[in-house]
């Protein structure tokens, strides 16, 4: 920041006029705005006076109370007195008396000679042609500071003005047109390969896709070439032998088609077994519903009874029996029956309820022997693994007949059209002789019966 001040030399003003005209405290003519008064004409410029007030609310001279610049009057009569006098342009070289250290003012002439009158002199200052001035192009390094005559000459030549970039048209800094140009896409630069001439941005793409000296792979790489040549050549390569290439990917394609055809023909299978098996969830999704139905008639059977009914001669333990009726069902006892050979016709006879079933043992006689019949029968309506054993015991040993069946053991020997059942015969005589009775002519049988439901909860 250059600081020059000056002070004017008003040549018709005498040593007393100077007095009346300047301002009481910094003694300077002020041109550029009025002088201020208090009431009783103490007269200051407008700067003294803001200054001043700051401190203290008086007159500077007299003790008037004065609170800020709207209290005091413009001293308007001496303002027009000093508009009519002449004055020496404060840029004249005598006139100016401090600058900054690194202003040196003497290289400059001696200035500004005019003589002005008063009411002009503030747009003369203002324009004068001697008036001190900076370069507008300091921000970007321009130390300039001098007379506004030399400025003229110094625009064109300063080197810290703007101009435009020849190539790229930007504008730069003149003093940095070389380094920019280092930088600049739009700098002209040769192909090395082709020898062309392009913009610095364009280089890289003419090498990637447009030299035609720049070597390229073949086209045919990825199917097998490895070969590369020239671009303005490469048209040539391609027509030359490329067979042994084209055979190998024909080969591949056939193999493609089949692995595409066999693809094919699987995805039809499994078509095929997804329909398959949506026939079969339905078909499954009916059995669900009829077994539902089933189990509906099957509660309607609730609760269970048992009936055993024996000749007097016979003595029967109490049975055991669990009932579980969605799942399982099981009887388990002992028959005693005495005075078996005094009995002709039904020995005992048990049925159950919940799934129809019966137990029957008969003696009858066949060809003049006796012939004892156990059998089974349960109702073919329901779905039930069956397992059924019986003992035939005396008292030397446990077990000495022993028979189960199952369901697949009984469809295969069903006995009636409603029922599916089981038969055995013992042909043999059954005698104290041969121990299958006591001596006091009893027989003992011991029956397990035990049954459950294949319903099971599906859909629950
Ligand atoms: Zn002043
Ligand atoms: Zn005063
Ligand atoms: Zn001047
Ligand atoms: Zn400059
Ligand atoms: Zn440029
Ligand atoms: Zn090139
Ligand atoms: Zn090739």
């Amino acid at each position: 920041m250059t600081t020059i001040q000056f002070i004017l030399d008003p040549t018709q003003l005498t040593k007393k006029d100077l007095a009346i005209y300047s301002c009481f405290i910094c003694r300077d003519i002020s041109f550029d705005d009025y002088l201020y008064q208090c009431s009783k004409g103490h007269t200051a410029c407008k700067g003294c006076w803001a200054r001043h007030l700051r401190t203290k609310k008086t007159c500077m001279e007299c003790i008037e109370k004065i609170n800020s610049l709207e209290n005091l009057s413009t001293n308007r009569k001496l303002r027009e007195l000093l508009f009519k006098k002449k004055f020496k342009c404060p840029y004249h070289y005598s006139n100016i008396i401090k600058s900054d250290d690194s202003e040196p003012l003497t290289n400059t002439g001696d200035g500004c000679k005019e003589i002005i009158i008063g009411e002009k002199l503030k747009n003369h200052i203002e324009n004068c042609e001697y008036r001190f001035v900076k370069c507008k192009n300091e921000k970007n390094g321009c130390n300039f500071n001098s007379r506004f005559k030399l400025y003229h000459s110094h625009e064109d030549l300063c080197l810290y003005k703007y101009i435009p970039c020849f190539y790229c048209k930007s504008l730069i800094v003149k003093n940095n047109e070389i380094n920019h140009q280092v930088e600049c896409e739009s700098f002209p630069v040769e192909c090395k390969l082709c020898q062309n001439q392009f913009e610095k941005r364009e280089i890289n793409d003419h090498l990637a896709n447009n030299c035609l000296e720049s070597l390229i792979p073949c086209p045919l790489e990825e199917f097998g070439c490895k070969e590369k040549e020239k671009r303005s050549k490469i048209q040539d390569h391609l027509n030359g032998n490329h067979n042994t290439i084209f055979i190998e990917q024909i080969k591949k394609i056939h193999q493609l088609q089949n692995e595409i055809y066999n693809q094919n023909q699987s995805i039809i299978n499994q078509n095929e077994t997804i329909s398959r098996q949506g026939q079969e969830i339905n078909n499954l999704k009916e059995n669900i519903h009829i077994i539902k139905k089933d189990l509906e008639n099957f509660k309607l059977n609730l609760p269970t009874t048992t009936n055993e009914q024996f000749p007097e001669i016979n003595k029967i333990q109490k049975p055991e029996i669990h009932t579980n009726y969605y799942k399982n069902f099981s009887y388990k006892n002992t028959w005693i029956i005495e005075n078996y050979s005094k009995i002709t016709s039904t020995i005992c006879n048990v049925s159950f309820d919940p799934f129809n079933f019966e137990i029957n043992l008969n003696k009858r006689e066949i060809n003049g022997e006796n012939v004892v019949e156990l059998s089974v029968y349960y109702c073919k309506d329901f779905e039930i693994n069956v397992n059924f054993s019986f003992i035939l015991q005396n008292h030397k040993k446990i077990t000495t007949l022993k028979e189960r069946f199952n369901k697949d053991f009984t469809e295969k020997y069903f006995l009636k059209k409603t029922a599916y059942g089981w038969q055995k015969a013992f042909r043999e005589a059954i005698n104290k002789k041969n121990g299958w009775l006591t001596k006091d002519d009893t027989m003992v049988l011991e029956i397990t019966f035990k049954c459950s439901s294949i319903v099971k909860p599906l859909f629950s």
